[in-house]
């Protein structure tokens, strides 16, 4: 079978080799299983101000540990979710998982946020988003606690429907993110239309932020749009203390990547805050 250890300990499967559609067929067969089963887990990514290195929150990110194929990656199973709609009940999952987290560690650390992933078939599913509504009320978390990332990619056409739900979700008490800025076909648009709250730099734009200066000029307009509308903006994908150093001197104001701290399980989480 085409496969090889990814950069993250992930198996990598090659399209376009014939196992690739077995792996894809076993993926989907076995997504269902993952839920019930308990082999999908949350890690979770460190945010920090990008002035003070202040911990702020954490990206809840899924992972899952497949009893035959090993650790598969998110940007593996997502799409399979999305095709076969177990993103819905995968979605809820993550979202309860998260906030029950986030309720333990807030004894510890009570101003401490994290962001849920949120796929644009969620979106696209007027009961699920009542569902998440109703798991955000249900436990104890504040106004503000929970922000949903929204993929630009991802993101439906758009419809009165679509940004209805989204000024729902935002009165409900949760932050929307648009995650990923700059990769869609009309980020512009997006924020226009939706009411987003917060915008992060796709990680290609930091990657590039030292060799390249119409990179560095891109970052600059995007914290300069972010300021113009009244939104938060975080840089992802930070792997070196040269890009933070340039980050801080642009004035984008949360960071999160390798250099800062990788997704890591919840105990390793709490160890962050906790000393
Ligand atoms: P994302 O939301 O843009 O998440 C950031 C991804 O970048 C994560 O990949 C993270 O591990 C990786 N990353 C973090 N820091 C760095 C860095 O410094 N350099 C590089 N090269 N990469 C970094 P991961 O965990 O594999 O997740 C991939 C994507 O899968 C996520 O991208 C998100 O779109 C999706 N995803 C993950 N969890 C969920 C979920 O619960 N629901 C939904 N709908 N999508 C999810
Ligand atoms: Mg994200
Ligand atoms: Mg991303």
């Amino acid at each position: 079978q085409a496969k090889d250890k990814g950069k993250n300990g992930y198996c990598v499967y090659h399209p376009g080799a014939a196992a690739y559609l077995d792996t894809r067929f076993m993926i989907e067969n076995d997504l269902h299983e993952a839920l019930t089963s308990n082999q999908l887990q949350l890690h979770y990514q460190p945010q920090f101000t990008t002035s003070g290195r202040t911990l702020v929150g954490f990206e809840a990110l899924l992972r899952w540990h497949h009893p035959k194929l090993g650790w598969i990656s998110p940007a593996e199973f997502i799409p399979v979710a999305e095709d076969t709609e177990l993103i819905i009940p995968i979605g809820e999952w993550v979202l309860e998982q998260a906030s029950r987290q986030l309720v333990e560690w807030k004894q510890v650390k009570s101003d401490l946020k994290i962001s849920v992933n949120l796929s644009g078939q969620q979106l696209k599913n007027e009961a699920a988003i009542n569902r998440m509504i109703a798991i955000l009320h249900a436990s104890p978390l504040a106004r503000g606690d929970i922000e949903l990332e929204l993929t630009e990619s991802s993101l439906p056409e758009t419809t009165e429907s679509i940004r209805i739900r989204m000024q729902l979700l935002l009165e409900a008490g949760f932050l929307l993110a648009l995650d990923d800025f700059g990769t869609g076909h009309s980020s512009l648009f997006y924020l226009h239309n939706f009411p987003f709250t917060r915008i992060k730099i796709y990680r290609g734009f930091i990657e590039r932020i030292k060799s390249r200066s119409d990179s560095q000029a891109l970052i600059r307009t995007m914290v300069a749009i972010a300021a113009a509308l009244d939104l938060g903006i975080t840089a992802q994908g930070v792997e070196s203390e040269e890009q933070l150093g340039i980050l801080s001197a642009i004035g984008c104001d949360l960071v999160q990547g390798l250099y800062l701290g990788e997704p890591m399980s919840a105990d390793e989480a709490q160890a962050l805050f906790e000393q």
